[in-house]
């Protein structure tokens, strides 16, 4: 089958200049039916960037699907900046269950306000500063609602000064578990993100045990994405990703319209 890409960035997310049509016809071109377009908003992000200006983005949205239709269908998403902080999940929980899109990814970009992106300014070695990261991502988990899927459950590693290479998920089990278990129990699903196939890191994020582990803790919804800032990233390890899944004992993968999922057979 040809996986539809779940996790795309345009003009409308700070760290992306790519117009929307080029996703749609990057698509088209793959053979991919239809795309969600997931730009970034981090409401409290640090440095006041990645806010998204909700009504022209939602009325490009509809013009592109308007444009596309009956070629590729558009879907309209957002990529959500998850904080811990009562104030802000709070926020950020009304304007998810409020907006009318079809599919939120919840992410986290920032440990304790800082994102890891600016490496030097925290101050841990590799192990510490992932431990960070998944237990703000469980932090964040509890305090917020009204996504659909988990971004990039551990994609903290690509900050890691050894880019990762000696990452074992398995040492951070105390952590992920709870975090899978956490997105069982409330039926959210677990992103797959193609970004560190494309960045060098080797894998996946997460790696694939950790879709195995979620797969052996109940989990049946995985959603697939590249995280696309440009159109030629587009789809990018799509057939890795349906190896690692199929690997991982998933038959389905899943896509989400009005917030509400489906299921796609992987074997077609
Ligand atoms: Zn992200
Ligand atoms: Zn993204």
């Amino acid at each position: 089958m040809i996986l539809n890409d779940w996790h795309l960035h345009s003009q409308f997310s700070s760290d992306s200049d790519e117009r929307m049509e080029n996703l749609a016809e990057a698509a088209m071109r793959l053979g991919m039916t239809r795309i969600c377009v997931t730009d970034h908003y981090d409401m409290n992000y640090p440095t006041g960037e990645f806010q998204l200006d909700t009504v022209a983005y939602l009325r490009k949205l509809g013009e592109l699907r308007e444009m596309y239709r009956g070629r590729c269908e558009i879907f309209s998403g957002v990529e959500m900046g998850l904080f811990p902080d009562k104030e802000a999940a709070g926020e950020a929980g009304r304007y998810m269950e409020s907006q009318p899109y079809d599919f939120i990814i919840g992410s986290v970009h920032c440990i304790n306000g800082v994102d890891p992106y600016y490496r030097d300014r925290i101050e841990a070695d590799d192990p510490e500063l992932y431990r960070m990261y998944f237990a703000c991502t469980l932090e964040c988990l509890r305090a917020c609602r009204g996504f659909q899927a988990l971004g990039h459950l551990d994609y903290v590693v690509r900050y890691g000064y050894d880019k990762g290479r000696n990452y074992c998920w398995e040492d951070y089990r105390d952590l992920i578990d709870p975090i899978l278990e956490e997105l069982v129990s409330r039926g959210i699903a677990l992103e797959l993100n193609t970004a560190g196939l494309r960045q060098g890191l080797g894998f996946p994020n997460p790696q694939s045990g950790i879709l195995a582990r979620y797969r052996e803790l109940g989990g049946e919804m995985v959603t697939v994405g590249s995280d696309a800032h440009r159109a030629k990233d587009l789809g990018y390890g799509f057939y890795a990703a349906w190896e690692i899944l199929r690997e991982a004992g998933f038959r389905y993968v899943t896509e989400f319209r009005e917030k509400t999922p489906y299921f796609l057979p992987l074997d077609t």
